[in-house]
C-alpha cells in the first residue's frame, strides 16, 4: 500500500504524522510485550526448579542416568537467560534487564530508564505518579 503525496497537504500530512506516531507506539508496545514475555519464560523456568530437583531425585533413586535430563534443563535455562539479557529497551537502547552483570528478574521496568513493560492505561495508576 503506497500513498501518493496529497495535494491538500496541510491537514493530510498532519494525519499521516499522527498515524505514524501511532504505529511507532504500537511497535514499542509489541517490543515491550516481547521483553515481558522473555522475563515470564525465565520466571516460569525458575518456578519449575523444585519440580526439576524432585524429578532429579527420583531419577537418581531409581539409579538412572540424569546427564541428558540435566543438560536439557541447563540449556533451556541458559537459552532463556541469554534471550532475556539480550532484550534491549526501545527508549534508551540499553539492555533492559541487565545492569552491570546481574540480570534483574524482579524488575518489570527498564533498569536504566524505568520504562515499564506494561503500559499504565489505568487512570488511578497515573494519578499516583
Ligand atoms: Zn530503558
Amino acid at each position: 500500500m503506497q500513498k501518493k503525496p496529497d495535494k491538500q497537504s496541510g491537514i493530510h500530512s498532519k494525519q499521516q504524522t499522527e498515524n505514524l506516531s501511532k504505529t511507532e507506539a504500537n511497535n514499542q508496545e509489541k517490543h515491550l510485550r516481547k521483553i515481558s514475555r522473555a522475563r515470564t519464560r525465565l520466571l516460569v523456568c525458575f518456578l519449575t526448579l523444585p519440580v526439576y530437583i524432585g524429578a532429579l531425585w527420583i531419577l537418581l533413586n531409581n539409579g538412572r542416568g540424569v546427564e541428558t535430563f540435566m543438560l536439557v534443563y541447563m540449556v533451556l535455562w541458559a537459552g532463556f537467560a541469554v534471550d532475556m539479557s539480550m532484550r534491549r529497551c526501545p527508549a534508551c537502547e540499553q539492555q533492559f534487564y541487565v545492569k552491570s552483570i546481574l540480570l534483574n528478574l524482579i524488575s518489570r521496568d527498564c533498569v536504566h530508564c524505568g520504562l515499564a513493560t506494561i503500559p499504565t492505561n489505568n487512570d488511578s495508576d497515573s494519578k499516583k505518579f
